[in-house]
């Protein structure tokens, strides 16, 4: 249990969501760690450390430009600001009023609730399209020079438009496309491809499948958009007559004061600790699967004696990473029941419940320690178990 847990009296869980932010997300290396303390060690002038620590992590991922945030929601609400005004100084004071182009336009199937980090700057969203599909005359009748960009989202099933005939047209009508693929990259090699398709900004969490930390994420694309990010971002509380231009890049950001991305501060931290993460896992893309396969492994096994629980091995495409898929169907007991049940015993365990519906509960492996597969297969069989005895034997 950690100190914190102790001193204020919390119980701690066993995740088996994968990262979570309402879980505060996946464990961080050592070495991630040690970068993170290293690096509060001494001040820097942080548009310096960004500009710097940007440019690592674009090298390290094989993209033209990154610019770090609090997070791939930050990172989507600076791409629209980016958007929405550029580098227009008076605009970016303004904010979220203003600004000739208002609108972010967004199939109906790309909706997510993470688009309050679009309108956040002040966009109208335009849906096109319908749940099922998008037909291309849709998106190009809403295209015009009142529209600021256009989101897209991977990974999303149905006969939609996919990024390269979205960019290809929103291009043609001078709009920027945005992609949330926070929870989509790693792969490195999706990034590449997005780039590729015409992707203009590309929002990705640091937190997620880079296990870096929980509050941090990249905005990456076209670096005449990226070198506007930090005017929408950093503290320029500075005076013009003594602020020098960067040491890195020369820029000097007096133009602006605080953008309306003042808020999502990016600490020394954050950039360290992310650098660091992307490094290991850039040099070992691989070295987390078989920790995964082994914990997966152990919490089928420990189910395998419920007859009535339908294990399945099933892999999760966003994050790309092998899940054990927990089918209570024939229990008789309800996914709800199970995963109240989950949470008031100790180990305090949380499962994944995006298919609860169903009566399938998910096991991620990315954040479990090593042993807590088996714990989990092991509390779910006797919540099963109790259930069933209580139940009576079954017809
Ligand atoms: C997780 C997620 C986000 C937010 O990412 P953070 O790094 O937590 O800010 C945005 N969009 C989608 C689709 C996500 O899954």
């Amino acid at each position: 249990m950690s100190e914190i847990s102790r001193r204020l009296g919390l119980r701690p869980i066993v995740n088996a969501v994968g990262p979570a932010t309402r879980l505060g997300g996946l464990p961080l290396s050592d070495t991630v760690l040690a970068a993170m303390a290293d690096a509060v060690s001494a001040n820097v002038r942080m548009d310096e450390l960004e500009e710097a620590g940007g440019s690592a992590i674009a090298r390290l991922l094989g993209v033209p430009a990154v610019y770090v945030t609090s997070g791939a929601s930050a990172a989507l609400t600076l791409a629209a600001a980016v958007c929405a005004v550029g580098a227009d100084t008076s605009a970016i004071d303004r904010l979220p009023s203003g600004g000739r182009r208002r609108r972010a336009v967004i199939q109906h199937a790309h909706r997510d609730p993470y688009d309050h980090a679009i309108s956040a700057v002040g966009l109208e969203l335009v849906e096109i399209g319908f749940p099922g599909s998008t037909r291309p005359q849709e998106l190009a009748g809403v295209l015009d020079d009142s529209v600021a960009l256009v989101l897209w989202r991977p990974g999303r099933s149905g006969d939609l438009l996919d990024l390269a005939t979205v960019a290809a047209t929103a291009h043609e009508h001078g709009v920027l496309v945005v992609v949330d693929a926070a929870m989509d990259v790693p792969p490195v090699s999706r990034l590449h491809r997005m780039v590729d398709d015409g992707a203009d900004l590309i929002a990705v969490s640091g937190g997620k499948a880079f296990r870096g930390p929980q509050n941090a994420g990249i905005l990456c694309g076209r670096p005449e958009l990226i070198s506007s990010v930090a005017l929408h971002h950093q503290d320029m509380d500075i005076r013009e007559a003594t602020w020098q231009p960067s040491d890195i890049t020369g820029l000097t950001l007096v133009r602006g004061r605080h953008g309306i991305g003042r808020g999502m501060k990016v600490g020394r931290e954050q950039i360290a600790g992310l650098l660091t993460a992307i490094e290991e896992f850039v040099a070992l893309p691989e070295g987390w699967n078989d920790h995964y396969t082994a914990e997966l492994a152990a919490c089928a096994a420990a189910l395998s004696g419920c007859e009535d629980v339908v294990t399945t091995s099933a892999h999760n495409e966003h994050l790309d990473v092998p899940v054990l898929q927990v089918d209570l169907s024939a229990t008789g007991i309800t996914a709800d029941a199970v995963v109240r049940d989950l949470d008031a015993g100790t180990p305090r365990i949380h499962v994944d419940e995006e298919v609860a519906w169903r009566n399938t509960l998910i096991v991620n492996p990315m954040a479990l320690r090593e042993g807590e597969g088996a714990i989990v297969g092991a509390r779910l069989a006797e919540i099963v178990g109790a259930t069933i005895s209580r139940a009576g034997p079954q017809s």
